[in-house]
């Protein structure tokens, strides 16, 4: 019998694991063959373990800004980079406040987290099929398809959203949170591009640092200034990727459901870019025909680009269902942390950090059963 079972061996349930009590049984569950393969793949496979500068308001989905300052608060950015730092390996600040490994190996951290993880006394069993979760008489049963049943005090859901599929996330997390009467917003794409009606693959490849402003109608959405990249079918880039976060908050305050938006975008959402002297390039000019008196054009959104592209979700089981802990306010020592929650960041860091403090918070509440 476990004390805590984590499900998903990703940045939030390493974290959890390493915060919990060295006392108490843990086991991590993790369907891949390996752990952590987003954490890999961060920062262009260079680790954006945390952004130095985070504003909460500015960098998080609106409605949990609240649970953000509280997040960290207990766990902040700082705190990461010192626990990164005083397990010796070096970070650096890059642009937009990007905490990068110095080493410019993901793979520095990922050890480093397993390593931590396994000496806090967790066992770890990778290519773990779940085929079924049951809670009994206050104890998780956890049946592995090769017929196995893990028995476990508490629960730690830490599958991970839905984008990105192709390393191993799924819908699993949601299933389970749909099992136990949990309620969730529905999962959007969020930091993908996004596709548009006018062909702009003339330019594909063209970087440039511009202002991105996206309309419903007349009404402003988004606006940020920053680094810009046409593609073979449209815009992306950080500026792109955060827009896209934030037409996905909009579309959810306004119930508009995934089935629905191409329609809407059609109708509704165009999106404006701002050249300034440096990124009025020859190419550029030419194509567009700016000149002295023209530095705007206006494109039309056709769509976002897919699920497996979109680095990650946004929506996900909501803060209202939790308590400060992440435990449900339903079931009984069921938490839930990391990108499964609803509670997203832009693109630079912070959807890391708040995998790292959520998955703290969770690990470091069990010290009410352990010590
Ligand atoms: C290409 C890419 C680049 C990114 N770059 C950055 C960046 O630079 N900065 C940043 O802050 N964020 C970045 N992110 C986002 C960031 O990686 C995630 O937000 C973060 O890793 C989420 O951590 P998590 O532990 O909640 O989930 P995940 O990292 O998704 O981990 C979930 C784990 O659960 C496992 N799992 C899922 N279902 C099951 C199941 N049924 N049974 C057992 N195990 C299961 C998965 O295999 C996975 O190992 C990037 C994401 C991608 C895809």
């Amino acid at each position: 019998m476990y004390d805590i079972i984590i499900i998903g061996g990703g940045a939030a349930g390493l974290f959890c694991s390493i915060a919990a009590p060295k006392n108490l049984q843990k086991i991590i569950l993790e369907k891949n063959s390996s752990l952590g393969k987003k954490v890999i793949l961060s920062g262009g496979e260079r680790c954006n373990v945390t952004n130095i500068d985070i504003t909460p308001e500015d960098d998080y989905f609106w409605e949990n800004v609240k649970a953000i300052h509280s997040l960290l608060s207990k766990f902040s950015n700082y705190d990461m980079i010192d626990w990164v730092e005083k397990h010796g390996i070096t970070t650096c600040v890059e642009d937009r406040g990007r905490v990068i490994l110095e080493s410019g190996k993901s793979k520095d951290l990922l050890d480093l987290l397993i390593r931590e993880s396994t000496k806090n006394r967790t066992e770890i069993r990778t290519r773990f099929d779940i085929t079924q979760i049951e809670k009994i008489d206050d104890i998780f049963r956890i049946h592995g398809n090769d017929g196995s049943i893990i028995e476990g005090k508490n629960l730690v859901v830490a599958t991970g959203g839905k984008s990105f599929s192709q390393v191993g996330t799924d819908w699993f997390g949601y299933t389970i949170a749909k099992q136990f009467d949990i309620e969730m917003t529905d999962p959007y794409r969020g930091l993908c591009g996004m596709v548009t009606r006018e062909d702009l693959s003339e330019l594909s490849g063209s970087t440039l640092d511009l202002t991105l402003s996206v309309y419903d109608k007349n009404k402003l959405l988004y606006n940020e200034k920053g680094a810009f990249l046409f593609t073979h079918t449209g815009l992306s880039g950080p500026i792109v990727f955060n827009a896209v976060i934030k037409l996905g908050e909009h579309l959810r305050k306004l119930g508009i459901k995934e089935s629905q938006q191409k329609a809407y975008f059609d109708e509704h959402i165009t999106i404006k870019l701002t050249f300034n002297e440096e990124s009025m390039t020859k190419k550029v000019k030419s194509f567009f025909e700016l000149d002295e008196t023209k530095n705007e054009v206006l494109f039309h959104l056709a769509d976002l680009k897919s699920w497996a592209e979109a680095k990650v979700t946004g929506g996900g089981v909501k803060l209202s269902e939790l308590t400060n802990s992440f435990e449900s306010k339903k079931i009984e020592n069921l938490y839930f942390i990391g990108e499964v929650l609803d509670l997203t960041g832009k693109t630079g860091g912070f959807n890391l950090q708040q995998a790292w403090a959520t998955g703290y918070v969770c690990g470091k509440w069990f010290e009410k059963i352990g010590e």
